[in-house]
């Protein structure tokens, strides 16, 4: 007997792809906390988040809780992921740096809301996959590519800049490349404690700082 190959029904109709438990995640988790930006809760239905875990894990992709992605490296819980990026106080015009791809996740998440996301992981089969997982759902290649550590340097200044991965203090390097009124978010310190920071250009050319929440990252390398 002949097998015939026909599109998944779920290429078929996007919303059939767990279309459901992504907004039963943004109602129950990120709603019902304090994201607001109509925009960040957009893209957070939207994007597919099972997509971007290992097989062994994706039945528990829209769960509130954080994943692991391989390689010793962690996805955030879908709400740290949303607060992350309404900190950013992103506008479709902003170009974003992001520093630690991972899986690719937060880079969608972003993609969906800004320009240009230049986005950096030092290991390179995250970056190889998160590249593929990307390029299949439709997003093209930013100028600076899916990996180019050490390159993006030259790609500044930014309006966001979105740090994944927690070093002790601010890199001197990453604040320098942030536009005037730019944002930074990044969790600071050693484990088992660190802060999420958000550093934001004022109009004097200072960084100020805001403190905001404890929270637990992967340390930045
Ligand atoms: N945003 C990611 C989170 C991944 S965890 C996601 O949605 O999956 C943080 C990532 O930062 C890891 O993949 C780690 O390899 C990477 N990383 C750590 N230090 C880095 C550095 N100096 N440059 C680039 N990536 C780094």
């Amino acid at each position: 007997m002949a097998a015939w190959l026909s599109p998944s029904p779920e290429a078929l109709d996007p919303a059939a792809d767990r279309g459901a438990e992504r907004a039963a995640m943004v109602a129950e988790q990120l709603q019902v906390r304090d994201i607001r930006d109509a925009r960040v809760l957009a893209a957070m239905a939207t994007v597919p988040r099972h997509r971007f875990v290992p097989e062994g894990v994706q039945a528990e992709a829209y769960a509130d809780c954080p994943l692991p992605i391989g390689h010793g490296q962690t996805i955030s819980q879908p709400y740290i992921v949303a607060l992350m990026t309404e900190l950013l106080g992103l506008r479709p015009t902003d170009r974003v740096l992001e520093i630690g791809t991972g899986c690719g996740y937060q880079t969608a998440v972003l993609a969906a809301l800004v320009r240009e996301v230049c986005t950096v992981e030092r290991v390179e089969g995250l970056a190889r996959t998160a590249g593929a997982r990307l390029a299949a759902l439709g997003m093209t290649r930013s100028p600076c590519g899916w990996a180019t550590a050490g390159r993006a340097g030259r790609t500044g200044p930014f309006d966001g800049i979105l740090v994944t991965a927690a070093p002790d203090r601010l890199p001197a390097a990453l604040g320098a490349q942030l536009a005037p009124g730019g944002r930074l978010v990044i969790p600071l310190g050693g484990r088992p404690l660190q802060w999420l920071h958000r550093f934001t250009r004022e109009a004097d050319g200072c960084l100020r700082d805001e403190e905001l929440i404890p929270v637990r990252f992967v340390p930045l390398v």
